[in-house]
């Protein structure tokens, strides 16, 4: 193995064993969690090493990134995540390549994606980013809508042709009540993930847990983890 594959390799059974071990845990099975490697800032000869280490899934959160990497990896079997905000100009660039857009916050996002995947003639995942440090009515600094309009935009994604809902996203604030407070944010999620499914049954995933607190994203329920400096190594920039 090259020097660049050994890392990624450790690095991934590390991240593969922290997983495993909050499932433990939580008394839940390994398979109920999927690991996400968000591969921002790295080439994409870091993501064909990652696919041959056996990753299936892959986030991105800038288009002007993502779109040569997904292009450049278009012959693996990878799905492709979202996970930036998404401008309604970069929309259209996202839905020929991204299979799940992890970043949906607001109205306007909704119908220019739906008129984009229809365009492309794919069907596109949706979560729901949800800001927990937003006020209701408003959208957080780093995107995401406040819990109150989850039903709101679900209820749009569920008419929306070319668009599918699949769940909720978060990223635990770093301000407000829940700062410093990871598990807190993700049982809130996770709390919101159920209301949402009361109506929306389907729409099942919650994408919540970073590098940083994966084990709380687990321990409260989450169904995929987002995972980029713990596989990749940091980042020399914030991303
Ligand atoms: C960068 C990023 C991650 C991964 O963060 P790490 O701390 O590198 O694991 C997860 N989710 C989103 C939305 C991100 O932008």
């Amino acid at each position: 193995m090259t020097d660049r594959k050994t890392e990624l390799a450790a690095n991934l059974a590390q991240v593969e064993e922290r997983i495993a071990s909050a499932c433990a845990a939580a008394g839940r099975e390994r398979s109920d969690v999927t690991l996400i490697v968000v591969t921002k800032t790295y080439p994409a000869s870091d993501v064909r090493l990652l696919h041959e280490l056996g990753v299936r899934h892959v986030a991105e959160n800038r288009d002007q990134d993502a779109a040569p990497k997904a292009a450049a990896c278009a012959d693996l079997d990878l799905s492709w995540h979202f996970v930036g905000q998404l401008q309604t100009n970069k929309v259209r660039s996202v839905a020929s390549y991204a299979d799940t857009v992890q970043s949906v916050d607001r109205a306007r996002l909704i119908a220019s994606l739906s008129t984009a995947a229809v365009r492309a003639e794919r069907e596109l995942g949706c979560l729901i980013q949800v800001a927990l440090d937003a006020e209701s009515g408003e959208r957080g600094e780093r995107g995401g809508v406040a819990p109150g309009g989850i039903g709101e935009l679900a209820a749009l994604l569920e008419k929306a042709p070319g668009l599918r809902l699949d769940g909720l996203m978060t990223v635990a604030p770093l301000a407000g009540g829940y700062a410093g407070r990871q598990r807190a944010a993700f049982e809130r999620l996770l709390e919101l993930s159920s209301r949402l499914r009361a109506d929306h049954p389907a729409a099942n995933m919650v994408s919540a847990g970073m590098s940083a607190d994966l084990e709380e994203a687990v321990a409260a329920g989450a169904t995929h983890v987002r995972v980029g400096t713990a596989v990749l190594g940091d980042r020399p920039r914030l991303g």
